[in-house]
């Protein structure tokens, strides 16, 4: 009997092993599996990054013809209008006039089909795509807070950043008031598993997250959300300062913003109407007049 037993045994280790050896490889085949799904990805072509950092780069839209599709119709049917380098220009029109397809193109989401579009002096096509998206921060509209910690969310896309590189970015963000209200600091989970930030605080994180990645150009689509008053001061400082570095380009919906910019550039179904300072549009520009009495002065 006991011969038996042992047989058996010797019999069914090996077996034992092989099982244990078989779930493992599986274990790595969809470890493996998961890892190429991910490089599979779309994505941008494979260009090497050699101007990521660096001075503020102008734009220039020169009568820019844009449809999203063959049968669609023309969403920019002749846009101009010029950005130098540094400062804070605005955009702002009705909805529909164009202006989030003004960040597409910059962005290259879509290419445009008539007229030039430059960045930095050069066309927009000559540069590297990976450079290109580099040189860009972009702050979508009412940007999310991702699941994790504040440290996490700000350094979500510029891991290599330095500590003083970070806190540089939540002062210049006005964010250094919530890090120290924040029960564990910026260790503590923010987004809808940890403490939940209002609405302008949000903003100024994903403010600070495209500061740490240094762009050249930050173009921030506002949120149209209200503010409130101390918000709406903030922020208006937090922009005021990013544009004495860098050039900012701001889809604006309140008026704080726009009274603040170099240039406003008023834009109406696909078309550039006018450009200028909050001053001269209101004295100038009757959709502007008419914008900045009803639009931005939500009250
Ligand atoms: P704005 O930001 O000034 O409100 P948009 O640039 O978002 O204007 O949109 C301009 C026009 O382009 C609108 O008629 C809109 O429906 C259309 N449009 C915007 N995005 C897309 C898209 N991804 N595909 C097709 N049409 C779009
Ligand atoms: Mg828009």
């Amino acid at each position: 009997l006991i011969a038996f037993l042992l047989y058996l045994f010797y019999l069914v280790a090996p077996i034992g092993q092989l099982v244990e050896g078989a779930v493992q490889l599986q274990n790595g085949l969809a470890a493996l599996k998961r890892i190429r799904e991910i490089e599979d990805l779309p994505g941008e072509p494979d260009t090497p990054v050699t101007e990521q950092r660096g001075e503020p780069v102008g734009v220039s839209f020169e009568s820019v013809v844009f449809q999203y599709g063959e049968d669609r119709e023309t969403v920019h049917k002749d846009v101009t209008f010029e950005v130098p380098p540094g400062g804070l220009t605005a955009l702002v029109g009705p909805s529909g006039a164009g202006k989030s397809t003004v960040f597409a193109l910059l962005e290259r989401f879509y290419d445009h089909q008539g007229g030039t579009i430059t960045v930095g002096g050069r066309e927009i096509r000559d540069w590297p795509l990976g450079d290109l998206r580099a040189a860009l921060g972009y702050v979508e509209q009412d940007a999310p807070v991702l699941a994790g910690t504040l440290r996490e969310n700000l350094l979500f896309a510029a891991q290599d950043s330095s500590e003083e590189e970070l806190w540089r970015a939540i002062r210049r963000t006005r964010l250094d008031d919530l890090v120290s209200r924040l029960p564990e600091g910026l260790e503590t989970a923010v987004g809808h598993r940890g403490v939940l930030l209002s609405g302008g605080e949000r903003q100024r994180v994903a403010i600070a997250r495209a500061l740490l990645r240094k762009p050249r150009l930050l173009l921030l689509d506002e949120a149209t959300s209200q503010l409130d008053a101390v918000n709406e001061l903030r922020l208006r400082e937090v922009i005021a300062e990013v544009a004495a570095e860098t050039t900012v380009l701001v889809i604006a919906h309140r008026l704080s913003t726009v009274t603040n910019a170099d240039r406003i550039v008023v834009m109406e179904a696909g078309e550039v109407r006018a450009v200028g300072t909050h001053d001269e549009l209101v004295g100038a520009d009757e959709l502007y007049r008419e914008l900045a009495a009803t639009q931005f002065l939500v009250s």
